[in-house]
C-alpha cells in the first residue's frame, strides 16, 4: 500500500511589504469561509511574483507555465467537476502573454475563480511595465488596460469585482462571494486584487487615494452591464479606480453548456469511442507500403 506524505506550505518568499501577502490570506480566509477543506480545492498560479502563491495555501498545487493558468484551471475544472479550482496569477501573466486565453475565458464562463493580483510592474524580472501601468504623456504606453471594462464587454461575464490589500474585509467577502459563484456552477467569477509591489512600483500611497467603492455608491448600478460600463468609463476617465462588486450577471456556464449530465469520463468510455488499440492499427496500416 502507497502512503503520501502530507504536503507542508511553504512560507511566501515575497519582499516585506508586497501586497501579495494580503491576497494570499484573503483566498485562505474566503476557503476557510466557504467551507472547502484543502483536499476539495486546486489552486493554479502563473508565472511571476504570485505565481509562487500555490506554495503557500496547502491545497493541491499547479504552477502553469507563462500566461497558461487560465486554460489549465478550466481544463482541471472540466475533468473533475467537484474541485473547486482557484487560478491566480500577476497582471502581466494575465493580460498580456495570457489576455487571449482571459478574455475567452470570460466568453466561455467556466466554473473556475481567477483572481489576478496587479501591480502594474513584472515584479519578477525587475519591475518592467505591464499592462496595468498608466504613464502619462508617455505614447504608445499612456493608458492602462482595464481589466472590468474588458470584463463589461464580453456579454457571458457573470461575476467581475475589484478590490485593494489594504481593504481586507472587503477582499475576503468579494472573494467569498466569487467561491460561492463558482461552487453554485454559475460561471468564473473574475477579482482583480491591487496588489502593489513595494520594491519597484510601491503605488499604494497613489492607489489608496484613487480607489472608488462602488459598494458604497447608492447610484452605482452592478446588475446592469450597460450602465456599469458607462460609470466606471466616466470614473476612469476621472483618474478614479472603481473597486468593489463591478458586475454581478447570469450567463450559462461553460459546465452546462459542453457536460450537462454527462461526466466527461464518459466519453472515454470504450462502448462510446472504438477501442484505442483498434483505432491505433487502422492509422499504422495507412503507413503500411
Ligand atoms: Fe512583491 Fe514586487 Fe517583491 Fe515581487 S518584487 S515579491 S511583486 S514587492
Ligand atoms: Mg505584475
Amino acid at each position: 500500500m502507497t502512503k503520501t506524505k502530507t504536503y507542508d506550505k511553504g512560507k511566501p518568499i515575497w519582499c516585506a511589504g508586497c501586497g501579495h501577502f494580503g491576497a494570499k490570506n484573503a483566498i485562505q480566509f474566503a476557503m476557510e469561509a466557504a467551507g472547502i477543506e484543502m483536499h476539495e480545492a486546486l489552486v493554479l498560479a502563473g508565472i511571476g511574483c504570485s505565481g509562487t502563491v500555490q506554495n503557500n495555501i496547502g491545497a493541491y498545487g499547479y504552477h502553469s507555465m507563462h500566461g497558461r493558468v487560465v486554460p489549465t484551471a478550466i481544463g482541471a475544472s472540466l475533468a473533475n467537476p467537484d474541485l473547486t479550482v482557484i487560478a491566480a496569477g500577476g497582471d502581466g501573466d494575465g493580460y498580456a502573454i495570457g489576455g487571449g486565453h482571459f478574455m475567452h475565458a470570460l466568453k466561455r464562463n467556466p466554473n473556475i475563480l481567477y483572481v489576478v493580483m496587479n501591480n502594474g510592474v513584472y515584479g519578477l524580472t525587475k519591475g518592467q511595465d505591464s499592462p496595468t501601468r498608466e504613464n502619462p504623456g508617455v505614447a504608445p504606453e499612456e493608458c492602462a488596460l482595464d481589466a472590468m471594462m474588458l470584463g463589461l464587454s464580453i456579454q457571458s461575464s457573470t461575476f467581475l469585482a475589484r478590490a485593494i490589500t489594504t481593504r481586507s474585509e472587503q477582499l475576503n467577502s468579494l472573494l467569498l462571494k466569487g467561491l460561492e459563484h463558482v461552487r453554485a456552477g454559475r460561471g468564473m467569477a473574475f477579482v482583480e486584487v491591487l496588489s502593489p509591489c513595494v520594491t519597484y512600483h510601491d503605488s499604494y500611497p497613489q492607489w489608496m487615494n484613487q480607489v472608488h467603492d462602488v459598494d458604497q455608491d447608492p447610484d452605482y448600478r452592478s446588475d446592469n452591464r450597460g450602465q456599469a460600463f458607462g460609470q466606471i468609463c466616466t470614473m476612469s476617465e476621472q483618474g478614479q479606480i472603481p473597486i468593489g462588486m463591478i458586475y454581478g450577471g447570469k450567463h450559462k456556464s461553460l459546465q452546462e453548456s459542453i457536460l450537462g449530465t454527462i461526466s466527461p469520463f464518459e466519453s472515454l468510455d470504450e462502448k462510446n469511442q472504438p477501442s484505442t488499440r483498434e483505432h491505433l492499427d487502422k492509422v499504422l496500416a495507412t503507413y503500411t507500403v
